[in-house]
């Protein structure tokens, strides 16, 4: 049984609040703030979409929570308050990566999903052997319930012929059956929250399809929620309640789904939106793309690290100094110094 922190305190619909997560890398080249100050929550049963191009952070921040961070990453304050169903509240920051509570805690309430479904499984046991060995770690059931369970698991997730299938080793299955049977497997426990980095980008449009729906139809049942790691808008659009925009460890926006896409506050929000092609209407346009490029890490711009590549910057007050964030009366907020002003602006437009 894990203990439980006195100390601790969150809201009872909660289930996870990161505050001010840092984790730095230091380099050759200098110090690279992969989370820069993260901050977000997810309620129970609630999908949160994490949206941002590759090298915002976002899988860090995910890392972070999991306790897989790499050997070389700091860890510079901030915490992780997690409480699963069973009511007991942690701060992960403060748990070793290999120790007792956290491997308690992975498995049995956080599961992981990755693009990459060979970073979960095993290419030496078979699938049956590795979800049949998670089961009865963390619910202490014997072998043939533990069996029996992982069978149902596999049919759960779509797997045809699942007490066959629970025989098989990954390499014998396809792609979309391999990501099937690590769904299995993150979901074996009954987890409270589903952590989903980038898991269908590698899977052709169907098979995405497929998968998405598949975890829409889980969080449904299960009532888990689920962190759902994305570069693709189309996808949060698909899954997600409540989306946050990260930008150079950063989160820049968060919003409820539709706030996101129709009322869009920050100015890279925006922009990301821009480049996206909507049906019927961008057919034969050519789309705005994002000036400059994502800057280097370890030299990452002072004051709005956004400034050199936007559209509404102002010389003396962007590129000097950080923006807080702004928070509007329906619960959005915005890292922008003008993230008001742009809004009345829309407003009147
Ligand atoms: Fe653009 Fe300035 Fe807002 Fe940053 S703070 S997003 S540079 S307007």
């Amino acid at each position: 049984m894990l203990k439980m922190n006195p100390q601790l305190s969150m809201p009872a619909e909660r289930l996870l609040e990161l505050d001010d997560v840092k984790v730095h890398f230091p380099t050759r080249e200098g110090l690279v703030k992969a989370v820069n100050g993260v901050s977000y929550h997810v309620d129970r049963g609630e999908v949160l979409g994490i949206v941002g191009e590759s090298g915002s952070g976002k899988s860090i921040t995910a890392r972070a929570i999991m306790r897989l961070l790499p050997r070389n990453a700091r860890e510079e304050g901030g915490s992780i308050r997690f409480r699963p169903r069973t009511g007991e509240l942690h701060d992960l920051s403060a748990l070793g990566r290999d120790s007792r509570a956290v491997r308690q805690i992975r498995g049995q309430h956080i599961g992981m999903i990755f693009q990459e479904p060979m970073t979960a499984l095993s290419p030496v046991h078979s699938i049956g052997d590795q979800i049949i060995r998670t089961i009865q770690l963390h619910m202490k059931l014997d072998r043939h319930a533990a069996r029996k369970r992982a069978s149902e698991l596999l049919s759960k997730v779509g797997m045809p012929r699942p007490e066959q299938m629970l025989d098989n080793y990954p390499h014998q299955l396809s792609g979309g059956m391999r990501q099937r049977a690590m769904i299995a497997l993150a979901i074996s426990c009954d987890p409270s929250l589903l952590i989903a980095d980038e898991p269908t980008t590698a899977l052709d449009v169907t098979t995405e399809a497929q998968i998405l729906e598949l975890l829409k139809h889980l969080q449904a049942e299960l009532g888990m929620a689920i962190v759902f790691i994305t570069h693709n808008f189309g996808v949060v659009a698909d899954i997600a309640d409540r989306v946050a925009v990260m930008y150079l460890g950063r989160i820049v926006e968060t919003a409820s789904v539709d706030d996101i896409f129709y009322a869009p506050k920050h100015p890279y929000t925006r922009a990301l939106l821009n480049s996206i092609p909507r049906l019927g209407v961008d057919q034969g346009r050519r789309l705005p793309t994002i000036p400059g490029m994502v800057p280097d890490p370890y030299s990452v711009p002072n004051g709005c690290s956004f400034h050199p590549r936007c559209g509404y910057s102002v010389a003396g007050t962007c590129d000097v100094t950080a923006p807080e964030q702004h928070r509007f009366p329906n619960g959005q907020a915005a890292r922008c110094h003008f993230a008001e002003q742009l809004a009345e602006a829309d407003a009147h437009v």
